[in-house]
């Protein structure tokens, strides 16, 4: 299937209205006065799903990345979905403690205390160009946490994708030079 097969209005403005109408707004979640941006209505939807992932590929080209890095939990959904419609392969960024040696790591500051995430060491070939995907583009700085980490292992990025971007949080100015590809701004 091709993304013009699968994706019948797949320019901006109707990739942007899908992904706005199958997002589900949760006000104080998980904690008091976060609105999360919840995208399960999105991948319950089977249409809906394939054509967001179509968009996201396009975005890049379906010969733009020889690999998906995926950040824990929802970004491995959408990167296992891309990573097998284009035949590439998909690797996981984790927190910390969740994938058995041998892994690399780096650590970042949340609004409070640290966190610190991981990937498997020696699993990226120094030429192949990787594609990193989330579903939300917030603050930016699991983003730019893990382009850290597959700069420490001297991957090549080739692109940025995630499903929502919130503007004002900043999240685009804070990964540069990386440029992040968003099906919907808001
Ligand atoms: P950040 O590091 O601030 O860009 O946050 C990005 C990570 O937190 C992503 O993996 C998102 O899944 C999640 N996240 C942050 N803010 C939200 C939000 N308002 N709604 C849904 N997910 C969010």
């Amino acid at each position: 299937m091709t993304a013009e097969d699968a994706v019948p209005d797949a320019d901006a403005a109707g990739l942007g209205a899908l992904v706005a109408s199958h997002i589900r707004d949760v006000p104080d979640f998980p904690s008091q006065g976060i609105l999360f941006r919840d995208i399960m209505p999105l991948l319950a939807d089977g249409p809906a799903f394939a054509t967001a992932i179509d968009g996201m590929i396009a975005q890049h080209g379906p010969d733009g990345f020889d690999v998906v890095v995926g950040i824990e939990a929802r970004g491995f959904l959408l990167a296992a979905a891309i990573a097998y419609a284009t035949g590439v392969g998909v690797i996981p960024v984790r927190k910390a403690g969740k994938l058995p040696p041998h892994t690399v790591s780096t650590a970042y500051t949340l609004e409070y205390g640290e966190a610190v995430i991981e990937m498997h060491a020696n699993t990226l070939h120094p030429a192949q160009r990787v594609l990193v995907v989330d579903d939300v583009l917030a603050t930016g700085g699991t983003l730019e946490a893990t382009l850290r980490l597959l700069e420490q292992v001297g991957a090549e990025v080739t692109g940025v994708s995630v499903i929502l971007e919130l503007a004002d949080l900043g999240g685009r100015e804070r990964i540069r030079p990386h440029e992040v590809q968003a099906l919907l701004t808001v």
